[in-house]
């Protein structure tokens, strides 16, 4: 029995240093040649890079010697925004442990707790570790009181290191080995869970599973347990800098399997994968992951001269490695054939538009995010509707979604940020207060009030200390109507909102005044009117443009014509036609913002 494997897993609210920390466990085990080490290494999107955060978990080998001893350390970086938590839970459940961050001058953060708690639910061993105590104005100490009075446990216990000179990197690994336990040893039947999954051009689907029981090889028969899928073993092996093949994968191990599925459906995240030994009998699948639910909708259509069919198959490689993405096929009025998206929240909704794009080669119109609704009609039925224009003008009864929101700040800024959520439809529940003058402020929050600025300002009052977190609590009745938009007199339902009856006025007022400064000058005038059923609430104009771009030049020269047209038809790719009105294909993305 082999007992020196250690699956362990980084957790952290965002910028607390896994990835950093990451790229220091790969070092001082060589996993990485010198020469093709680079910062941040795991996150490998170009998207990550680019931005600076993890989107995606990401699994390493590293095998490490102690009181020789060879171990097998299996790593898997996590993303820190909520939006991402869907990662963070799939990884924890191919872990026996996980390594708590906590950046040594921010201290306990919101994710943080969000975090640990998942962890511990999913019964994982909590390494606590404080990071960047090289920062000059760091509190090292403070912080590990923080997190030492979470856990219950003594500040002492709290490890310290900075990830970025590598201080303490050896004692850590060390940490795991000793308190990390060794992967279950289980020989009955022989199963794997699949945690996440990319798509090869050549080789077809690529599902990263760890091992429950049993164990794996090449041309192995084996079973997708959840889409009855039937396939052969191509290649296994492990995540060291690119696939490394072995021949087995063995019991408590994390790897991938090949088996030449080209069809993206037949493999699902958080289905099991079972070897087929008797015809008739299967195992029992082991417990997958609870279906994300969406909590932001936003449609997504191509610009003029863009393919449907290309973006259906986009997004089909798209969700085979994102999970929490749902998408449907939709028609709208004003702009024909899309998909209706369902994202974990705004960040997730503007990273698929951004892969989209660039993975599938794509030029995207994505439309204003809104909640997911329900109605109850007359007959009690209830009807969920994911797209605000699908509203009755006079609805029985509107049920939006809550949240239960936490807000961790240091105290001097509780003032600021009690007036500023008093502005919003929320409810005060309750303030408690952590150690080194920190306070866990408690709220119920409407989900559609936090879609549009609300972060924003909140790290904006709070010099950017403070940080939230929120989960979807229950649906509640309230006094909700649909507020329409008309541009050139024909009404747009990409723009339809719902909103609370208190507040509709003002919304409507912000809108057309925001149209009005978001759509280009068109040749004639264009009039921009919210209303509420029959009932014009608030307009704007946006004048005629006075010439065309080709008036200026009459008779003779052909080509700089046909130059400035060309010139014309290229601008006209980045816009959507709406009836008469060309709009630029951003205008939904600046317009919420
Ligand atoms: P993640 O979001 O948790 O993966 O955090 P990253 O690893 O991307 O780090 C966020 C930022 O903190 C980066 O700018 C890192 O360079 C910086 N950082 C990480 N660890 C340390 C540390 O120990 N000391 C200092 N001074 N900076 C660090
Ligand atoms: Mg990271």
């Amino acid at each position: 029995m082999i007992s020196n494997i250690r699956n362990f897993c980084i957790i952290s609210h965002i910028d607390h240093g896994k990835s950093t920390l990451a790229d220091r466990l790969l070092e001082v085990t060589n996993t990485i040649p010198e020469n093709k080490m680079q910062s941040q290494y795991l996150d490998k999107m170009d998207l990550e890079r680019e931005r600076g955060i993890t989107i995606k978990l990401q699994p390493i080998r590293l095998v490490y010697e102690f009181e020789a001893q060879k171990y097998y350390l299996n790593l898997i970086d996590t993303p820190g925004h909520v939006d991402f938590s869907y990662e963070v839970s799939r990884a924890l459940t191919a872990c026996e442990g996980a390594i708590l961050l906590v950046d040594a001058q921010k201290g306990v953060q919101a994710q943080t707790l969000a975090n640990l708690s998942v962890a511990q639910k999913a019964g994982l061993v909590i390494i606590p570790v404080i990071n960047k105590i090289d920062l000059a104005g760091a509190n090292a100490d403070l912080a590990a009181q923080q997190i030492a009075s979470i856990l219950e446990i003594e500040s002492s216990e709290v490890l310290k290191i900075s990830a970025k000179t590598g201080e303490g990197i050896e004692e850590l690994l060390e940490n795991v080995i000793q308190n990390i336990p060794n992967p279950d040893h289980n020989t009955q039947d022989n199963k794997a869970l699949i945690f996440d999954a990319v798509y090869d051009e050549f080789r077809g689907v690529i599902s990263y599973i760890r091992v429950f029981s049993g164990s794996f090889k090449s041309n192995d028969k084996i079973k997708f347990l959840a889409t009855k899928h039937e396939a052969s073993v191509e290649e296994v092996g492990y995540f060291g800098m690119d696939l490394i093949k072995t021949d087995e994968l063995k019991c408590g191990q994390i790897g991938y399997v090949i088996c030449g599925l080209k069809d993206i459906s037949e493999s699902k995240i958080g289905d099991t994968i079972a070897k087929i030994i008797d015809k008739d009998s299967y195992p029992k699948a082991l417990v997958g992951y609870k279906e994300p639910q969406p909590k932001v909708f936003a449609s997504f259509y191509c610009t003029l001269g863009e393919d449907f069919v290309k973006l259906k198959k986009g997004l089909e490689k798209l969700k085979l490695n994102d999970s929490a993405l749902t998408y449907e096929p939709e028609n709208s009025t004003s702009f024909g054939y899309g998909f209706r998206c369902g994202f974990l929240g705004l960040l997730h909704m503007e990273i698929s538009k951004e892969r989209l794009e660039r993975e599938s080669n794509l030029n995207l119109v994505v439309t204003t995010p809104t909640t997911v609704y329900k109605i109850i009609d007359s007959n009690s039925q209830e009807k969920t509707l994911k797209n605000p224009s699908e509203l009755p003008n006079n609805p029985e009864k509107v049920l939006e979604p809550w949240i239960k929101m936490e807000i961790i700040s240091p105290v001097e800024y509780t003032g600021s940020i009690m007036t500023l959520v008093h502005s919003y439809r929320s409810k005060h529940l309750n303030t408690e207060y952590l150690e080194g003058n920190k306070a866990i402020l408690s709220y119920e929050f409407p989900l559609s009030e936090i879609m549009t600025d609300f972060y924003d300002r909140l790290k904006s009052i709070s010099s950017g200390f403070a940080s939230m977190n929120y989960e979807v609590l229950d649906w509640r009745a309230e006094d909700l109507i649909k507020l329409e938009i008309d541009i050139a007199e024909k009404p747009i339902d990409a723009f339809t909102q719902v909103v609370h009856r208190d507040q509709v006025q003002t919304i409507a007022r912000k809108l057309t005044e925001k149209l009005q400064k978001l759509i280009p000058r068109q040749l004639f005038e264009v009039k921009i009117q919210a209303r509420v059923g029959s009932k014009i609430i608030a307009s704007e104009k946006i004048p005629a443009m006075r010439k065309d771009v080709i008036a200026k030049l009459y008779g003779g020269d052909r080509t700089r014509k046909d130059k400035l047209l060309k010139k014309q038809a290229a601008g006209k790719k980045k816009m959507k036609q709406l009836g008469r009105v060309e709009i630029p294909k951003d205008l939904f993305m600046k317009f919420y913002k």
